[in-house]
């Protein structure tokens, strides 16, 4: 069996710039992406911060970086990893469809979105409960929805479903929203209600979504409020599983553990974008992407005895 120089596991923006940065660098590389290629940035209405463009759909930007890294990667898409081990020399990668050899391993294996916990959340899940205000917000023009949430993700798509023509209203746990300042503006400036201090506890409907249950966390209040759809973005979880069968370290954040040069604690793996937490933008993504990359290069070339 041929062995490959590096597999890449995951195909957002973190492991398709890895991928056009090692196959450049004259590796022999393959990538798994169990999903979509693109991540979780395919999900952004609109990116507003990656230079070169000034405002860009988040699916149109990684279509777009997914064309370019497909000429240098071979992609192996829908092929989920069943499990990764180390003999000691290299790495043996088993997946849905077969077995493969890599001497170096970079995770880009991205993020889940967090889930509330609360009841009606699974059970409505497809009739009024979204995670993704891009795939779903069409199905409730001229509807009225809640967005669960303060963050960069909340606020975007709060903007955008209030676009489509939605009545929509953010629910915020605190007194503050925590989005960049030009996001509130424009929340402010487009008459986006805010409920603060506010989690919701139980979401009811019968066949669909029909109304939220809210408790004010400093009143102990309880209302509820009718809804026709609830958009929950209230950050994500790192995709660390795999990461985990090989032993790489874990922060106490729960992110791959890895320094200024995207290596992790064992040798010849690395880590870049979302898995590794920080600042979590398609920019810093492909950034960490280049540098595992190169990384993996510098290790790869060393002389076995250094
Ligand atoms: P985030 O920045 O981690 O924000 C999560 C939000 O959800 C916070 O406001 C948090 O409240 C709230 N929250 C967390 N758990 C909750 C719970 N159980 N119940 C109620 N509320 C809860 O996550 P994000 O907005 O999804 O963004 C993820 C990353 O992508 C961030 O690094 C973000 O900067 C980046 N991003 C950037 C842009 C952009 O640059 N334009 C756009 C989208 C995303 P607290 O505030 O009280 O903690």
């Amino acid at each position: 069996m041929e062995v490959l120089d590096v597999a890449i596991i995951g195909g957002g923006p973190a492991g398709l710039t890895a991928g056009i940065y090692a196959s450049r660098s004259g590796l022999k590389i393959l990538m798994f992406e169990k999903g979509i290629s693109g991540g979780a940035a395919n999900t952004a209405p609109w990116v507003e911060n990656y230079p070169g463009f000034e405002a860009i759909e988040g699916m149109k930007l990684m279509d777009m970086i997914g064309a370019q890294a497909r000429k240098y990667v071979e992609v192996k898409a829908g092929e989920s990893i069943e499990s990764l081990a180390n003999d000691g020399n290299e790495f043996i990668i088993k997946t849905s469809k077969g077995e493969y050899r890599a001497r170096a391993i970079i995770y880009a294996t991205g993020s889940v979105h967090r889930r509330l916990g609360v009841p009606g959340e699974g059970s409505l899940l497809g009739r009024g409960v979204s995670y993704c205000a891009t795939c779903d917000g069409f199905f409730f023009r001229e509807k009225k929805v809640a967005i669960v949430g303060g963050g960069n993700n909340a606020a975007t798509e709060a903007i955008y479903l209030k676009k489509l023509g939605i009545d929509v209203t953010i629910i915020h746990r605190r007194d503050a929203l925590r989005a960049e300042e030009s996001l509130q503006n424009t929340i402010a400036s487009m008459g986006i209600n805010v409920i603060y201090d506010s989690v919701v506890e139980e979401i009811f409907g019968e066949k669909k979504l029909e109304k939220l249950k809210l408790k004010n966390v400093k009143t102990s209040d309880i209302s509820e409020i009718e809804f026709d759809g609830v958009f929950i973005s209230i950050g994500d979880i790192p995709q660390i599983e795999l990461a985990k069968e090989l032993g790489v370290g874990i922060n106490d954040d729960g992110y791959i553990d890895v320094d200024r040069t995207q290596r992790s604690s064992i040798p010849m793996v690395y880590a870049a974008g979302d898995v590794t937490g920080g600042f979590r933008q398609i920019i810093t993504a492909c950034s960490e992407g280049a540098i595992a990359a190169n990384s993996a290069h510098e290790d790869l070339a060393k002389p076995y005895w250094i």
